[in-house]
């Protein structure tokens, strides 16, 4: 006796986790120009947003709101230079390829950023009539 085969099976791994669809050929056979146009037209969506290998985006708009609530004794420099590895920039915002990432800013005035080089972080405060500059060396927290 012979069962026929399920026209199509959801496939888990060994901890349960949903991995995809197995399709059986007759069913395929059956299904496969009304789904494939879909399947393509799915895939070729961009999935940049979704990848989880991309560094999360910049927080540009956190550094433009600093910008626009700026109160500090002297205007916004660009400027920055790393401690560890001597990669600098008279505005990092312009550098092409880009030499150091924003990670944060605030309204307080702290700003971070990673030096693409070596992967130092630059911690730039500023204060009401100064600017404090820390360097960072990279720690492998592995
Ligand atoms: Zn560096």
């Amino acid at each position: 006796m012979t069962t026929p085969p399920a026209p199509f099976i959801e496939l888990h791994d060994a901890s349960q986790t949903f991995v995809g669809v197995f399709i059986g050929p007759e069913l395929w056979a059956r299904t496969k120009d009304a789904i494939l146009p879909i399947l393509e037209a799915a895939g070729q969506e961009p999935t940049d947003a979704v990848s989880p290998a991309a560094p999360p985006a910049e927080p540009l708009a956190d550094f433009e709101t600093l910008l626009a609530y700026w109160d500090f004794a002297y205007p916004p420099a660009y400027d920055l230079a790393c401690a560890q590895c001597g990669a600098k920039t008279e505005d990092w915002r312009k550098d092409e390829p880009r030499k150091f990432r924003l990670t944060s800013a605030n309204l307080g005035g702290q700003t971070s950023f990673c030096c693409l080089a070596c992967r130092s972080k630059i911690i730039k405060r500023h204060f009401k009539k100064h600017v404090s500059v820390d360097c960072l060396p990279f720690v492998d927290k592995s």
